[in-house]
C-alpha cells in the first residue's frame, strides 16, 4: 500500500515548507524507499508560467515541460528524482477541469459542489502521482492553514485518511515560532492557533515541525507537544541553518525518518544511509577561497527569481573548492549607470552570468555586459536569454551596426538575429508557443561544451573515446531562436555552434573560438544541477573563472 505524507503550514508562509518536504524526501530515500513529491498550490492561476517572478520567484521547468512552482526545484535537488507535470497543480486548474466537465455534461445535470466535485478532482490528481512507482508520496499544501483558497485542499487530504486508511496517512504541520524582542522568548501561541484551525478542518497533526530563527529548547518543545496534542518526539525543532542542505541531516538526527516509518509501518530494507549526503555537506561547510560572480539580470533585487541559477553556481563552487559570492546587478540600472558604479562591480567579478528573462527591460544593460566580457576575455555564461544577448552583441560587432536585435525587443529590426521560427510567426496566442521541457542537443566534438559534458557523462564515454558527437537532453523555456540566416557570417567571425538540435535546425549552444570561456545555451542548464552532481556547464564556467585568476 502506498503511504501518503501531507504537509501543511501554519502561522506564516515562506518558512521553508518546501525545503522541509524535499528534505523529508531525502531522508526516506536514504532508506531505500522510492519517493515522489507533489505541491498543491491554492492560488487561482491556471497557468503558473505566466505569473510575475515578483510574486512567486522562479518558474521551475520539469523534463516534461511543465512550468511549476520553485519548490519543485528543491524537491528535485534534494531527492535527485525528475518530477513530472503531475507534481504540481493549482486551485485554478482544478476548477478549470471541473467546470469543463460540467460544460461537457459529464456530471449529468447534477449540482456541482466543492464537496464532492472539487475535492474529488483534487484527489484524482493526487492519485496520478501515487500511480508512479513511488512507495511514499509527500504532498505539500501551499500557503497556510486558514487561507480561504486552501480549504478544498484541506478537505481533500482529510478525506484521504478515510479513503486509504489511518496507517497509510500522516499529517505534518510546519509552523513558525516568533520571538519577542527584548526577552528573546519563543512564542508557541500562534502555532497553537494554527493547529486549532487545522483541527477545525478535521485534521489532527501527527507531527509538528517548529521553525525558528534560533535553537528551540525542550521546554518549548514539550509545551507545543502538550497544547497541540502530539508526542514530544514528534515535535521537530528546525532552527534556521546556514545551508539548506543541512536540513535532511537535522531531520535524521532528530529521529524523524524513523518516526515516519514507525508511524506508518513502513518496512524498509536498509538502515538510513545519508553518508554520501553528509560527505557533500562537509564539502559545503569546509572553508574555501572566495570567487565573485556577477549575475546581471532584471530581477537582481529578487534573487528568488533565479533560485536554480544561484544553487547551480554554489554546486559548481563546492565541486571546484570555491565559495561562490554572488553580486546581483540590476541590468536596467546598468543601462543608465552614469558614474559607472555598476559597471565597476561587473568588472570586479571573476565571472559573469546573464540569466534567462522575458521582455525588453534591461536588455541593453545585458548587451553592455556581454560586450565587456567578450572584449576583456572574462568568463561569461549565458542562460537562454543570456545566449541570445551574446549573439546580439557579437552580431552588432561583426555587422558593424547597432541595428541588430531579437524581434522580441524590436520587431522591425534590420537584423533579426534572434527571431520566432517561421512556423510560429502567425500564432497570436502567446501561451501556446513556447518551447518547453527537455529537447535533445547534439554536441560538436572539440568544443568547450563538448569537453564539459564529456567529463561528466559516463554514458558518452564511448563516443568521446572516438571523438564523436553525442547527444544530451536539456530543459527549455523560450519562444525565440537563433536565426539560421546569420549562422555562416557569425561562424566565419569566430562563433562556434557547439550544440545543435539533431536535425541541425536549432542552435542550442554557442561559444567563441578565441575566448577562454564565453558560452551561452538556449536551454536552462540550471534546472538539472544537483548539490552532489554539479551541472557540467556551470562547473566548466567556474573552472574558467578560477583559471583566469590563477
Ligand atoms: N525571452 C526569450 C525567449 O522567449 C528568452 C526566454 C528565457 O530566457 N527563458 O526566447
Amino acid at each position: 500500500m502506498k503511504k501518503f505524507i501531507f504537509l501543511t503550514g501554519g502561522v506564516v508562509s515562506s518558512v521553508g515548507k518546501g525545503v522541509t518536504a524535499a528534505a523529508m524526501g531525502r531522508v526516506l530515500k536514504a532508506r531505500g524507499l522510492r519517493v515522489a513529491i507533489q505541491k498543491l498550490d491554492p492560488y487561482l492561476n491556471v497557468d503558473p508560467g505566466t505569473m510575475s517572478p515578483y510574486q512567486h520567484g522562479e518558474v521551475f521547468v520539469t523534463e516534461d515541460g511543465a512550468e511549476t512552482d520553485l519548490d519543485l526545484g528543491h524537491y528535485e535537488r534534494f531527492t535527485d528524482e525528475n518530477l513530472t507535470r503531475a507534481s504540481n497543480f493549482t486551485t485554478g486548474q482544478v476548477y478549470n477541469e471541473v467546470l469543463q466537465k460540467e460544460r461537457r455534461g459529464d456530471y449529468l445535470g447534477k449540482t456541482i459542489q466543492v464537496i464532492p466535485h472539487v475535492t474529488s478532482e483534487i484527489k484524482r490528481r493526487i492519485a496520478l502521482v501515487a500511480k508512479t512507482n513511488a512507495d511514499v508520496i509527500i504532498c505539500e499544501v501551499g500557503g497556510t492553514v486558514g487561507d480561504i483558497e486552501a480549504m478544498p485542499f484541506l478537505e481533500a487530504i482529510r478525506q484521504m485518511r478515510r479513503d486509504v486508511g489511518r496507517e497509510n496517512t500522516m499529517y505534518v504541520h510546519v509552523t513558525f515560532l516568533p520571538m519577542i524582542g527584548a526577552t528573546g522568548e519563543q512564542k508557541t501561541k500562534p502555532s497553537q492557533h494554527s493547529v486549532r484551525d487545522l483541527r477545525g478542518a478535521g485534521i489532527q497533526p501527527d507531527a509538528i515541525i517548529a521553525r525558528s530563527d534560533l535553537p528551540v529548547d525542550d521546554d518549548v518543545r514539550n509545551k507545543l507537544a502538550l497544547f497541540c496534542d502530539v508526542e514530544p518526539r514528534a515535535v521537530i525543532p528546525m532552527p534556521t541553518v546556514k545551508s539548506l542542505y543541512e536540513v535532511p541531516v537535522l531531520l535524521e538526527q532528530l529521529g524523524f525518518g524513523d518516526l515516519i516509518c514507525e508511524r506508518m509501518g513502513i518496512a524498509h530494507s536498509c538502515t538510513a544511509d545519508l553518508s554520501a549526503w553528509k560527505t557533500m555537506m562537509l564539502a559545503v561547510q569546509r572553508p574555501k577561497p572566495e570567487i565573485k560572480i556577477a549575475i546581471v539580470g532584471k530581477y537582481a533585487d529578487l534573487p528568488d527569481a533565479y533560485f536554480s541559477v544561484r544553487e547551480s553556481l554554489y554546486h559548481a563552487g563546492v565541486a571546484c573548492d570555491r565559495d561562490v559570492k554572488i553580486d546581483w546587478i540590476n541590468s536596467e540600472q546598468l543601462e543608465r549607470d552614469k558614474n559607472g558604479e555598476l559597471m565597476a562591480r561587473v568588472k570586479a567579478a571573476q565571472g559573469i552570468v546573464v540569466p534567462g528573462g522575458f521582455g525588453e527591460r534591461g536588455i541593453e544593460g545585458k548587451v553592455k555586459t556581454a560586450h565587456y566580457a567578450r572584449e576583456h576575455k572574462v568568463p561569461y555564461l549565458g542562460l537562454c536569454l543570456g545566449m541570445q544577448i551574446m549573439c546580439i552583441e557579437f552580431a552588432r560587432h561583426v555587422l558593424h551596426t547597432d541595428e541588430v536585435n531579437s524581434t522580441e525587443f524590436d520587431p522591425a529590426t534590420a537584423h533579426p538575429i534572434i527571431d520566432l521560427m517561421p512556423d510560429q510567426r502567425d500564432i497570436s496566442d502567446m501561451g501556446g508557443t513556447m518551447r518547453l521541457g527537455a529537447y535533445p542537443c547534439k554536441l560538436t566534438p572539440n568544443t568547450k561544451a563538448y569537453h564539459a559534458y564529456a567529463a561528466a557523462e559516463a554514458e558518452s564515454a564511448e563516443a568521446v573515446a572516438k571523438g564523436q558527437a553525442f547527444t544530451i537532453y536539456e530543459r527549455h523555456r523560450h519562444r525565440y531562436e537563433f536565426n539560421n540566416q546569420y549562422r555562416k557570417q557569425l561562424s566565419d567571425a569566430g562563433m562556434i555552434f557547439s550544440g545543435v538540435s539533431p536535425d541541425n535546425h536549432l542552435i542550442e549552444i554557442s561559444e567563441f573560438r578565441d575566448h577562454p570561456f564565453m558560452l551561452g545555451s538556449q536551454f536552462h542548464p540550471e534546472f538539472k544541477s544537483r548539490p552532489n552532481r554539479p551541472h557540467p556547464l556551470f562547473k566548466a564556467f567556474i573552472e574558467a573563472c578560477i583559471a583566469r585568476t590563477a
